[in-house]
């Protein structure tokens, strides 16, 4: 293992090894929604599964149990990703980006709140929210989606709790509550 396991965050100890690494597989695979809409898991998702939305935006719970105080994920209601978001849509982005971060930390017990985009998964934009309870220093940092899997669920009713009090929070803005 290289220094990363000596890393204060690294979350496991004893005998591990790095896996080989796999030729390449070219021409990369298609991801999910990457052929348009149609195929699309978040264009086909009902608006009455999000937490909160508007017009044009979409927040939505990650999975159906939660490690963390938070785990959301902010999505364009357009089928959209990065690089081909509509300049409006770009524009009112990093104002959303604030207004989740704001909502999150508001809960209690948040310390900090992770902002994570990948798109191995899926074409269709979607940015991860990861609220690191304070005080619990070995989640700093990179490793938090891994603790995500690994720690105990918390209970569902401070999970649903949690979602009302973002959805409440983001709607003193705009748009409307959907959290149950
Ligand atoms: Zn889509």
């Amino acid at each position: 293992m290289s220094s990363v396991a000596a890393w204060e965050t690294f979350p496991f100890e004893g005998d591990l090894q790095v896996k080989c690494l796999q030729p390449p597989v070219l021409p990369d695979p298609d991801c999910n929604g990457e052929a348009g809409p149609e195929g699309c898991t978040v264009c086909r998702r009902p608006l009455s599964e999000a937490l909160w939305a508007d017009e044009d935006w979409r927040l939505d719970a990650v999975g159906a149990e939660s490690r963390l105080p938070a785990v959301v994920m902010l999505q364009p209601r357009g089928h959209h990703d990065l690089s081909d978001l509509p300049t409006e849509r770009a524009a009112e982005l990093g104002p959303l980006l604030q207004r989740v971060e704001r909502a999150i930390l508001s809960l209690d017990g948040v310390a900090r709140v992770h902002v994570n985009r990948w798109g191995d998964g899926g074409a269709h934009l979607h940015i991860w929210f990861l609220a690191r309870p304070a005080g619990m220093l070995q989640l700093r940092g990179t490793f938090l989606l891994v603790w995500e899997e690994i720690l105990p669920p918390i209970p569902e009713a401070e999970r649903r709790q949690a979602h009302r009090e973002i959805a409440t929070a983001l709607a003193t803005e705009g748009g409307t509550a959907y959290a149950r």
